[in-house]
C-alpha cells in the first residue's frame, strides 16, 4: 500500500505555519486530555489537535478494520498492535480528510467542532504503556568518547562493540512525557580520592540526547525475526532524554552495567512520528567495518536524516543551544537493534520502547551529553547569562528538538522538555 499521506504537494484546510513541525505530511499519533476531561488518542496538524476517537465515532474510518473503541483509550498500544497496514490506512485517511481539496469534513462545521482542538487547550500524556524499555549504546562516537574518558583512549571501544549493538534492559516505569519535571536523584557515589563511598544527592546529573522507537508485537517467545522484515514492526519514533547521574553510574556499573544512575527518569516527546512519515528522509548509515554477522547485514539506506538539538534553559533566563547532532550518526540501525534483540528468541511486544543510546556526532559541538561536551567537567560550557555548566544545575530545563528537512517538506518531533528540580 502506498503512503499517500506523504504527498509533498498536499495542503491542509487547517492553517499551518511554514516552520511548523506538524504539516499535513507528518500526521503523528499521541494521547491527550481535552478541556472536557476526556482522554483520547489523537493526531496533530499545525496548532490543532485532532480527536481520532471522535472521527471514528462519526464514521470517518468505517471501511478500515479497526476495533470500535480503539481510539477511545488512554494509550496507543491496541492501535499499534493492529499492525503496519492499518497504521498506514489510518494515516492516509487523516491526510485525505484534512486535504484542502476534500470538502467532506471541511464543510461540516458541527463535526469539525467535535473533532478539532486548539493545542493550547489540551494536555499531552504518555502515548504508550511502555511494557519494556531497552537502551542501546549505538553511537560509535559516544562509545569512543566515554571509553576514552572512563578507561583507556587506546582501547576506547570494548572488543564486542563492533560486532553487536550493545544494550541493557532499562526501567519503563520512570519514562515520562515532556513537561513533567523531575528531581535530582539520591544515590551512592565514590568521590575522586575519597576512601569510602557516600550517599546523597547526585552531583553530576546529565542529559543523554537520544531517540527511541516504539514497536508493535514482533515475535512469539522463542522466534527470531529476519533483518529485512524488522522495520515492519517499528511504529514510530520520539525524542528521548535519558537522564543520567554520572557519579552514581561510575560507582555502580561494574560488573552488571547501568542501574540506579539511569533509572530515575527518562523524558520523551509526546507525539510519535511514524516511520512512514520519515520515509523521505532515508539516508545511508555509517559503513560497518568489520562486516557484521549475516543476521545483521543490510543493504540500502537504513538510517534517517534527523537533525537534533539540545538546549539548556536556566531559571528566568534564555535557552542556550549546547549541541547539534543527527540521528544518521548511529553506527547500528534500528533494524539491526531490533533483529539483534530478538536473535535469542526474546519476545518484543506492542508498546515496547528502544532507546538509541546517546547520539554523538564527530565534532565536539555535536556530542550528545554534558559528560562529553564538558569532557568530564574539564571544559565548562559558558551560557548567555554568564554562568557555566559542567553538568545540569537545579532548576535548569533541558529541551530537545528534532527535525527533518528537504526541499519539499519539514517534519518535526515537537519538544522533549523537562526541568531538573532540587533533590527531595
Ligand atoms: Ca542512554
Amino acid at each position: 500500500m502506498q503512503i499517500t499521506a506523504n504527498n509533498p504537494s498536499r495542503k491542509s484546510w487547517l492553517e499551518v505555519s511554514s516552520n511548523s513541525d506538524f504539516p499535513i505530511q507528518n500526521i503523528p499519533f499521541g494521547v491527550f486530555l481535552t478541556k472536557d476531561n476526556v482522554m483520547t488518542i489523537g493526531s496533530r496538524i499545525g496548532e490543532y489537535a485532532i480527536d481520532l476517537s471522535a472521527l471514528h465515532q462519526l464514521g470517518y474510518f468505517k471501511d478500515i478494520e479497526l476495533v470500535d473503541d480503539v481510539f477511545l483509550q488512554d494509550r496507543l498500544n491496541d492501535f499499534i498492535a493492529h499492525g503496519k497496514g492499518i497504521w498506514r490506512q489510518v494515516r492516509n485517511r487523516i491526510a485525505d480528510l484534512f486535504d484542502i481539496e476534500n470538502a467532506k469534513l471541511q464543510n461540516k462545521k458541527k463535526h469539525r467542532n467535535q473533532i478539532i482542538y486548539d493545542v493550547q487547550d489540551i494536555e499531552m500524556h504518555l502515548p504508550v504503556n511502555v511494557g519494556d524499555y531497552t537502551d542501546f549504546y549505538s553511537s560509535k562516537e559516544h562509545a569512543t568518547n566515554v571509553g576514552t574518558i572512563f578507561r583507556d583512549p587506546d582501547n576506547a571501544l570494548l572488543p564486542n562493540w563492533l560486532h553487536l549493538p550493545v544494550g541493557y534492559h532499562g526501567r519503563s516505569s520512570s519514562i515520562v512525557p515532556t513537561g513533567k519535571n523531575i528531581h535530582r536523584p539520591y544515590g551512592q557515589s565514590k568521590p575522586a580520592g575519597a576512601e569510602k563511598p557516600v550517599f546523597g544527592p547526585s552531583k553530576l546529573v546529565d542529559f543523554e540526547l537520544e531517540m527511541a522507537f516504539i514497536t508493535t508485537d514482533v515475535n512469539k517467545l522463542g522466534e527470531r525475526i529476519a533483518i529485512e522484515n524488522a522495520e515492519d514492526y517499528i511504529f514510530g519514533l520520539v525524542l528521548f532524554n535519558d537522564w543520567s547521574a554520572r557519579d552514581i553510574q561510575a560507582w555502580e556499573y561494574v560488573p552488571l552495567g547501568p542501574f540506579l544512575g539511569k533509572s530515575f527518569a527518562s523524558t520523551i516527546s509526546p507525539w510519535i512520528v511514524t516511520l512512514d512519515a520519515l520515509e523521505p528522509f532515508r539516508i545511508e548509515s555509517p559503513k560497518q567495518d568489520p562486516k557484521p554477522f549475516e543476521y545483521l547485514q543490510q543493504i540500502g539506506a537504513n538510517s534517517f536524516d534527523i537533525q537534533l538539538e539540545t538546549f539548556i534553559k536556566p531559571e528566568n533566563s534564555d535557552e542556550n543551544l549546547v549541541t547539534k547532532s543527527n540521528f544518521k550518526y548511529m553506527y547500528w540501525t534500528m533494524a539491526q537493534q531490533l533483529t539483534h534483540h530478538t536473535s535469542n528468541g526474546c519476545n518484543v511486544r506492542a508498546g515496547d520502547m528502544m532507546g538509541s543510546g546517546t547520539i554523538s556526532g564527530p565534532t565536539p559541538d555535536s556530542y550528545g551529553s554534558m559528560l562529553e561536551l564538558s569532557w568530564r567537567g574539564t571544559k565548562p560550557i559558558k551560557l548567555s547569562d554568564g554562568s557555566e555548566r559542567k553538568f545540569i544545575n537545579d532548576n535548569d530545563t533541558v529541551i530537545m528538538r528534532g527535525t527533518c528537512k528537504n526541499k519539499d517538506v519539514k517534519i518535526g518531533f515537537g519538544e522533549c522538555s523537562s526541568k531538573l528540580l532540587p533533590a527531595l
